[in-house]
């Protein structure tokens, strides 16, 4: 428990939250600002500042849970498609410093929820060296 962070607090119930799943190890609950409707956060009890900060097999056991509950919140919303985020650091958006994964419902391309992949040109060279670099770690 980290005494100054929002999700602990949750956890540790000091907090109330609208909770959608819980076990031993993880809790989903409603994010208290909507994007869309069923909006929710899934998170590791355990304290983490961000996935990258978590082991594979820690993460692997997250995302079977967020697996199970993007399902759950499907079912209840019906919504046409979902988009599952996890914001790591403030310049990818992270302002909770508490490992979560956003799970939103779509149910409009004029939602309040902005994604833009902006296209480029390939660059054959420049994507061979990234993968050996990526592969060689
Ligand atoms: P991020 O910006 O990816 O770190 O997401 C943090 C999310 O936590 C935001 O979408 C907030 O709306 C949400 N949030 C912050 N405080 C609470 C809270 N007390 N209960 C539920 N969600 C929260
Ligand atoms: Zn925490």
């Amino acid at each position: 428990m980290v005494s100054d962070c929002i999700f602990c607090k949750i956890v540790a119930g000091d907090i109330p939250a609208s909770k959608v799943y819980e076990d031993e190890h993880f809790l989903a609950f409603l994010d208290i600002s909507q994007v869309t409707a069923g909006h929710t956060l899934v998170i590791p009890k355990k304290h983490a500042r961000n996935l990258l900060e978590m082991t594979p097999n820690e993460t692997g056991e997250l995302f079977e849970v967020v697996s199970q509950v993007a399902k759950n919140v499907g079912n209840a919303t019906q919504p046409k498609g979902m988009n599952v985020i996890s914001n790591m650091e403030e310049i990818a958006g992270q302002s909770v410093f508490h490992t979560h994964v956003h799970i939103l419902p779509r149910y409009s391309q004029e939602d309040d929820l902005k994604i833009d992949f902006t296209a480029h040109e390939p660059d054959f060279d420049q994507l061979a060296r990234l993968a050996e670099l990526i592969a060689a770690q």
